[in-house]
C-alpha cells in the first residue's frame, strides 16, 4: 500500500463544503465511541449498523457518502481495539478512546468520488464539494482506478490535500550487502550504529524555536479573551504559527526518510529498539529532545524501506541494552548522564550508545535466528560463551 498525496486547488465555497464533510465524519466517529461507552458488548458490526441509524436520524449525516460513514465508524473501532490491545499487553498509557474535537480529515473508500482527466477529482456526495484540481508530480494514471482503496481529504495550515491509498506492493530486488546493523536511538546523537558510527541530531525544532516563539507571542497578543469570535488578525497569526510548525515537521520527515533509506540500502538486517516513545515523552525533561528526534517517524520509514527492498527489520525489547556490556554480557549500571560505557569486568570501553547498538544487534540476530549466516564483522561473540 502506498500513499500518494496531492495539494488541491480549492475555492472558498469548496473549502466550506470540505470542512462540513470533515465535521460530519468526526460526528459519526464520536457517536460511535459514545455508543461503545454507553452499551455493552459492542462489536464492529454494531457500529456499522449505528451508521445507518445515524443517517436516518440526522439529515446532515446522510449527506456523507455511506462508505465514508463506515470509514468514520471504523476509525472509532480501531481506537477501541487499540485500547483493548494496550490493556492486554500492559502498554502504558492505555489510550482510552477520546472524543475528537479538531479532526482534520475525512476518508472515502471506493465510492463518493471519481477521477477525471487530467488530474482532477470530483466528489459526488451530498456536500457538493465538486471538482478539485490536483497539484503534484505523481502520475495517478499509472495505477488502475480499482487499486485506489481509499481517498482522504486532509486539512492543513497551508491548505487542503488529497491522499490516495493505492494497493500496490512496491518491492525492489536489491543485492545482498552481507551486513547487519543494530541501531540505538539516542538523545545526544540521533542514531548510533553497532559499527561505531553516529548520526548527529538535526534539531530542526530547536533551530526554528525563535521563529516559533515569535509567532506564538504574536498569536497570543491578538487573542481577545472576551471577544468572540476572534479577530481576523488573530486567525492570521494563528495560521502563521501553525505553518511554521508544519515546516518543521516536514523537514523532520524528509530527513528521517533519507537516513532510513540510507540505513536500509547498506544493510540486510536492521535491528532497533522497540521504544514506547509516548511513555518516554512524558518525562518532561527529555520531552523536547525526544519529540524533536522524530524517532517514530524514523521507525516508520525504516519499516517501509525494509519491506520495499525486502530487508529484515526487527524491533527488539530495549530493556538493559544500554546497561549490559556488549563484550562480556555483564550488567554495568550507569546513570543517563554517563556517556561512555566502561566495563569493570572485562575492561571493554565504548561510547554508551554504540555499546547499546551492539547489544541491540545481538538481540536482533538471536530473535530472527540468523546467527551464523552473517559474518558479524565488528560483533564479537560474548566473551564468556566462546
Ligand atoms: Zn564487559
Amino acid at each position: 500500500m502506498i500513499v500518494l498525496e496531492f495539494k488541491a486547488r480549492v475555492k472558498p465555497a469548496q473549502a466550506t463544503a470540505i470542512d462540513e464533510a470533515i465535521r460530519t465524519a468526526q460526528f459519526v466517529r464520536n457517536k460511535s465511541v459514545r455508543y461503545w461507552m454507553d452499551s455493552q458488548d459492542v462489536g464492529k458490526y454494531d457500529l456499522s449498523k449505528l451508521c445507518k441509524a445515524l443517517a436516518e436520524e440526522f439529515p446532515f449525516a446522510k449527506k456523507l457518502n455511506s462508505m465514508a460513514r463506515q470509514a468514520a465508524a471504523e476509525r472509532a473501532w480501531s481506537s477501541i481495539t487499540r485500547f483493548y490491545d494496550n490493556c492486554k499487553k500492559g502498554i502504558k498509557p492505555v489510550g482510552y478512546p477520546k472524543f475528537k474535537k479538531h479532526s482534520r480529515s475525512v476518508e472515502y473508500k471506493t465510492s463518493g468520488w471519481k477521477l477525471l482527466e487530467p488530474k482532477r477529482i470530483k466528489f459526488t456526495d451530498g456536500f457538493g464539494i465538486g471538482e478539485l484540481r490536483l497539484i503534484g508530480s505523481y502520475d495517478l494514471a499509472r495505477y488502475d482506478e480499482s487499486l485506489i482503496k481509499r481517498v482522504r481529504l486532509v486539512r492543513r495550515a497551508d491548505g487542503y490535500y488529497v491522499q490516495f491509498c493505492v494497493q500496490v506492493d512496491v518491492q525492489i530486488e536489491s543485492m545482498p550487502t552481507q551486513k547487519a546493523v543494530g541501531i540505538d536511538l539516542g538523545l545526544r546523537y540521533f542514531i548510533a550504529t553497532s559499527d561505531g558510527s553516529v548520526v548527529e541530531s538535526p534539531q530542526f525544532y530547536r533551530q526554528a524555536e525563535k521563529q516559533l516563539n515569535r509567532a506564538n507571542r504574536r498569536k497570543s497578543k491578538r487573542y481577545r479573551k472576551k471577544a468572540k469570535p476572534q479577530s481576523k488578525n488573530y486567525h492570521k497569526a494563528r495560521n502563521r504559527y501553525a505553518r511554521t510548525h508544519l515546516r518543521v515537521s516536514r523537514q523532520r520527515n524528509e530527513w528521517a526518510k533519507r537516513i532510513a533509506d540510507c540505513v536500509i540500502q547498506s544493510n540486510d538486517l536492521v535491528a532497533y529498539e522497540d521504544l514506547n516513545v509516548k511513555g518516554l515523552v512524558r518525562n518532561r525533561h527529555l520531552a523536547k529532545s525526544i519529540s524533536d528526534a522524530g524517532w517514530s517517524t524514523f521507525r516508520c520509514w525504516l519499516e517501509y524501506f525494509g519491506s520495499k527492498y525486502t530487508k529484515v527489520t526487527i524491533a527488539v525489547s530495549p530493556h538493559y541494552t544500554s546497561q549490559d556490556c556488549s563484550n562480556c554480557g555483564k550488567r554495568v549500571n550507569k546513570a543517563l548522564s554517563v556517556r561512555t560505557h566502561h566495563c569493570p569486568h572485562c575492561g571493554y570501553e565504548a561510547d554508551r550508545d554504540v555499546n547499546a547498538a551492539i547489544n541491540i544487534l545481538r538481540l536482533g540476530l538471536t530473535t530472527v535466528g540468523h546467527t551464523g549466516s552473517y559474518t558479524l564483522g565488528e560483533i564479537r561473540p560474548l566473551a564468556g560463551l566462546e
